[in-house]
């Protein structure tokens, strides 16, 4: 196969009602661009009907490919199956949960087109969440930022635009996808942001609560604060090898 312009990925955690809807969003949302495109949806050990779904979903959607885990390991795990598997030169991701709306992947590409960046960050300006999701999230990214002295507006919005090669310098820990365009800028590239549409859930779930969210948020703070402080940081100025020959 040759290499798609563009990989667009989900992780998927008991999102059967979600799959056929996203995937026909997204295919609107690429048809008629000019884009070469893929999707990859993996499948985080769904105890629904999710993976079914997406195999019947394969006869109409022939871009798709899927990956299933061999069972549930969190959202990081299975978007780290999805950005290796992923082929494109660029590679988007979001939610399967319809929170995040595939029309704004065209306008991510030109913003990372124009800007020169290598990742694009969603800002979810019309948070559709509950008053108190909201308020975790702003004290979460706050203190995220503070401790790890950036200044990333929405680490939790799951809809980001990158370069393969940003990402794949990028090593993932559980809980890390939160803090990707961090690492991604530790590692030397740029990031920009961009605001983008937000939805309510309405089929399923969400997978977090208040708790699991805070505490192990706040060691990952520190994990990846130390991260950036030991992170290797060096240029090859000369290579005498490379000279011989
Ligand atoms: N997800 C996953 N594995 C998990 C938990 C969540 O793959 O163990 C997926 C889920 O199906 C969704 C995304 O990660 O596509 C975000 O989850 P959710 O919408 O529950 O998070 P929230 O929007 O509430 O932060
Ligand atoms: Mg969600």
């Amino acid at each position: 196969m040759n290499q798609p312009d563009l990989s667009v990925v989900f992780p998927v955690y008991n999102e059967e009602e979600n799959i056929p809807l996203l995937l026909r969003e997204i295919a609107a949302a690429l048809e008629g661009r000019g884009w070469t495109y893929e999707i990859v949806a993996v499948d985080d050990g769904s105890t629904d009907r999710s993976l079914a779904v997406l195999r019947e979903q394969r006869a109409r959607y022939p871009m798709l490919r899927i990956l299933a885990l061999a069972k549930n390991t969190g959202q990081t795990a299975a978007l780290d199956a999805a950005w290796h598997a992923a082929q494109g030169k660029l590679i988007v991701s979001l939610d399967a949960d319809l929170q995040n709306d595939p029309a704004d992947i065209p306008a991510m590409i030109t913003k990372l087109e124009e800007s020169g960046a290598d990742m694009v960050a969603g800002v979810r300006v019309n948070r559709r969440d509950t008053w108190s999701r909201k308020m975790q999230s702003r004290i979460g990214n706050g203190v995220r930022n503070w401790i790890t002295g950036d200044d990333i507006t929405d680490t939790g919005c799951s809809l980001k635009l990158v370069k393969r090669e940003a990402i794949d310098r990028v090593r993932l820990f559980t809980g890390m996808h939160r803090f990707l365009p961090t690492l991604v800028r530790y590692a030397g590239y740029r990031v920009v942001e961009m605001p983008v549409n937000h939805r309510p859930r309405q089929f399923g779930q969400s997978k977090y609560g208040a708790m699991n969210r805070a505490f192990r948020g706040l060691a990952d703070c520190f994990a990846v604060r130390w991260m950036g402080k030991r992170m290797l940081n060096y240029r090859v100025a000369e290579d005498g090898n490379a000279a011989r020959e």
